[in-house]
C-alpha cells in the first residue's frame, strides 16, 4: 500500500476513509457491513473509537479491526467531552478533564488492539483545529500522539469544510504533531440526524457549486455530495480527501452501504489511492 500511495503522490490525492465510531447503539452493527465493503474493495480506513465505546465493546471491535492490515484504529476521545468551546455543539472540558479524555482514551485502543494509538480526533472538531490552543497541543504531545483531525468544520463553524491540508502544530509548540483536517460536510448533518440549527452555511459560499437545498434522500444523493469533494481535490492538487462519517449515521440511513461502494469505485475509477491518516503521518518520517 505504502508503494501505491507515494506512486500517485505527484498528481492525484489519495482518499482517506475514516469514521467516528462513538455510540454503543448501531455503530458496530454499521461497523460490519462498512468492514465488509473494505475488504471487498481493499481499501484501507482509520477508524477513530470512543474509549467508552472500547470499555463495552472492545472485545467485538478488536474481533472485527484488529487483525487486519487495512485498518488503523485511532482514539476519538475517552467519553467524547468537546476539548474547545464550539458555538454549534457545545462548551469545552476543563484542561484536567481532557488530560484524562486523550490519556484514557489512547490506552483504550492500546489496551484492546495491543498496537500504538498514534491519532486522536476530538468530539465535533472544530473551525481551526487547535490552533492557538497551547495547553491542548501539550497534553496531546506529552501523551505521544503523532497527530490529530481536529479541523473539521469551514469558517464560522460552518459545514461544508473546505479542503484545508495538512499542517503542524509548532506554534503551539509541537513540531512534531500534524493536524490532517477533515472536508466536506458531516453526513449526519446532510441527513438531519442531529439536531442542527439552521445556521451551518456560509455566506459568500466557500464552494457555490456544491450548496444544498435540503436534507439527502438517497445514497445516491449522499455519493453525488461526497463526489463533488473527490473531483475538486483532484482539481485543486491536493494530497489528500477525507470525509466526516460515522458508523451509526451510515448505517441508519444506509444499512447496505450503497454509498461506500459507489464512492470508493469512483475514486478508483478516477486512478486516486487510498490511505490512513498514519500512512500520511508516516510520510513525514522521511
Ligand atoms: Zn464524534
Amino acid at each position: 500500500m505504502e508503494q501505491d500511495l507515494m506512486s500517485e503522490r505527484s498528481e492525484l490525492p489519495v482518499f482517506v476513509p475514516a469514521y467516528d465510531t462513538e455510540h454503543t447503539g448501531g455503530c458496530l452493527e454499521a461497523c460490519r457491513e462498512i468492514v465488509r465493503v473494505h475488504r471487498e474493495h481493499n481499501v484501507p480506513a482509520t477508524f477513530f473509537i470512543v474509549g467508552r465505546l472500547l470499555e463495552e465493546e472492545g472485545r467485538e471491535y478488536r474481533e472485527l479491526l484488529g487483525d487486519s492490515g487495512l485498518f488503523e484504529v485511532a482514539s476519538h476521545t475517552y467519553s467524547h467531552r468537546l476539548f474547545l468551546d464550539h458555538p454549534v455543539c457545545g462548551k469545552g472540558a476543563d484542561l484536567e478533564q481532557i488530560h484524562t479524555e486523550i490519556v484514557e482514551g489512547k490506552r483504550l485502543v492500546e489496551d484492546v488492539f495491543e498496537r500504538p494509538c498514534v491519532g486522536l480526533r476530538p468530539g465535533c472538531g472544530f473551525e481551526t483545529g487547535f490552533r492557538g490552543a497551547s495547553g491542548v497541543v501539550a497534553e496531546l504531545a506529552a501523551a505521544g500522539l503523532r497527530y490529530v483531525s481536529s479541523q473539521l468544520w469551514g469558517p464560522h463553524s460552518t459545514v461544508p469544510a473546505p479542503l484545508e491540508q495538512a499542517y503542524t502544530y509548532a506554534d503551539e509548540g509541537a513540531p512534531g504533531l500534524w493536524e490532517f483536517p477533515g472536508h466536506g460536510w458531516h453526513e449526519n448533518v446532510l441527513k438531519g440526524h442531529n439536531a442542527t440549527p439552521g445556521r451551518l452555511l456560509l455566506w459568500p459560499p466557500f464552494y457555490p457549486d456544491a450548496l444544498m437545498t435540503g436534507y439527502v434522500k438517497t445514497p445516491r444523493e449522499e455519493f453525488e455530495v461526497h463526489r463533488f469533494f473527490v473531483d475538486r481535490a483532484i482539481r485543486d492538487r491536493r494530497e489528500y480527501v477525507s470525509l466526516v462519517w460515522h458508523p451509526w449515521s451510515l448505517g441508519k440511513f444506509d444499512p447496505d452501504m450503497a454509498m461506500l461502494e459507489q464512492l470508493f469505485g469512483y475514486v478508483a475509477e478516477q486512478g486516486m489511492g487510498f490511505a490512513r491518516f498514519c500512512d500520511l503521518r508516516e510520510r513525514r518520517c522521511s
